[in-house]
């Protein structure tokens, strides 16, 4: 018997990204292709670019140049593929430059570089697809594109107008990634809040009902499957607050968690009126104080952007009166870098570099002292906690306010061995900005 093709596989950019390359490795597996470790061994490399912000696109391109100098065959896919020349005139001799979510190019490239073996009768891949990401959570990708267009964003220009995926389509991954052992969904897209907008919210059969395919409907079905579900990217549509009664349920038994990825971008009208992103940010706080009545333990993350063209010391003063007020749980910062294609490029006022650097600083301080106080808030509560990871003393998880990769860590102790994969009881005894420190106390 020959030995099977060996791929070796990078995989850059953002967990939308990562759904991607976990569909194009289970391909990859299904047609008896295997992983290689390293693309010393590899017969052909595949690199999944990140193309959103320059730096990005650099992170892409060097590991596009250690493909080639290690391995010589590579084939490139992902959001800079949209533009391929940006990669050919460097690298003129990759295979294949394919763009995002174009998995059957990939694979025709694959088949053309190195024909796939034969072996109909053994079944590679279990039938929920394989992950990148550890057995006992997962990303759920909903939708493809973007209808809104952000004066910063190129990613409505790289993916498209939205594409949303059927209701009954979603829910029929969800299902089968929980019965291969799956606790904790992660919802994700570009912009969760607008699911179904594109197709006027029409209806699909799911067992024994129509589920439209609109974000509370899915969230509600979600919510049956008995794991954690997280709800990431959700723009500010008033619609947003349909959701918040489900997560005061799932704040007491599981489900929806309450948990809201919301990327407000700023608070001053004027900046979100640039960045064309909706501009009532005192609406926004009213709501989020009706939200934290309806559903006291909601967690609210966010990334915001300083350093905007035009961004006056005003409009930032403005921002940190703004967080102070919003008193938000979990908080990124960048400060704006042009990206090419990008319409906010031709916008004047640009900032210069040491006023975004002590903006992005001063930002963080504040942030540090409003996340380390609502942390502080948890201890003395008990906590539900998934476990990731095993340490000599117990182990590292997760509370249901913090996301995979992003947020915080639970630091539990605990007297009878964990498991990977379990959820545990977890008296909190200490909190730094981040992270929380317990005890099991039960499962
Ligand atoms: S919502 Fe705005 S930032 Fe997000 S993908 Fe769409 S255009 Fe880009």
């Amino acid at each position: 018997m020959t030995a099977a093709p060996r791929i070796s596989f990078v995989s850059l950019g953002c967990p939308k990204a990562l759904v991607d390359s976990e569909r194009i490795i289970t391909r990859l597996r299904a047609e008896g292709y295997e992983l290689a470790r390293g693309h010393a061994g590899s017969d052909v490399t595949i690199v999944n670019t990140c193309g959103f912000l320059d730096s990005a696109q650099a992170e892409s391109l060097a590991a596009i140049g250690e493909a080639m100098k290690e391995n010589g065959k590579v084939i490139v896919t992902g959001c800079m593929g949209a533009e391929p020349e940006k990669i050919t005139s460097q690298f003129p001799k990759v295979l294949a430059v394919t763009g995002p979510q174009q998995y059957e190019s990939v694979m025709d490239a694959v088949h053309r570089a190195l024909p796939p073996m034969h072996e109909p009768f053994v079944d590679l891949v279990p039938p929920q697809g394989l992950k990148l990401t550890p057995r006992h959570y997962a990303y759920l990708k909903i939708s493809e594109g973007c209808n809104n267009r952000c004066s910063f964003c190129i990613i409505p220009k790289l993916r498209g107008d939205l594409v949303s995926r059927p209701a009954a389509d979603v829910l029929r991954e969800a299902e089968k990634l929980v019965a291969a052992g799956v606790k904790e969904l992660l919802v994700i897209s570009q912009d969760t809040s607008a699911y179904g907008v594109d197709v006027k919210y029409a209806a699909s059969q799911w067992k024994d009902r129509e589920v439209q395919t609109k974000f509370i409907s899915l969230a509600r079905e979600l919510g049956e499957f008995g794991v954690w579900v997280r709800l990431h990217y959700v723009y500010p549509y008033p619609h947003v607050d349909d959701v918040i009664p489900l997560m005061a349920e799932g704040q007491k038994t599981g489900g929806v968690l309450p948990y809201l990825d919301i990327p407000f971008q700023h608070a001053s009208p004027d900046v979100l009126k640039r960045m064309k992103r909706p501009g009532a940010q005192q609406k926004t706080l009213d709501r989020i104080k009706q939200w934290r009545e309806i559903c006291p333990s909601l967690t609210l993350r966010s990334t915001f952007i300083v350093g905007f063209p035009g961004e006056t010391d005003a409009d930032f003063e403005f921002l940190l009166d703004w967080l102070d007020e919003a008193e938000l749980d979990r908080v990124g910062c960048f400060k704006f870098e042009p990206v090419e294609g990008a319409p906010a490029n031709d916008l004047d006022g640009a900032v210069p570099q040491e006023v975004k650097e002590d903006r992005w600083n001063r930002f963080m301080q504040k942030q540090q002292k409003i996340s380390a106080r609502r942390q502080k808030k948890k201890v003395g509560t008990r906590q539900q906690v998934l476990i990731d990871e095993l340490t000599p003393t117990g182990g590292k998880g997760r509370s249901k306010a913090d996301a995979p990769e992003i947020d915080g860590t639970v630091h539990v102790v605990s007297r009878r061995p964990l498991r990977v994969g379990e959820f545990a009881n977890v008296k909190i005894e200490r909190a730094d900005e981040y992270d929380l420190f317990g005890t099991v106390i039960g499962f």
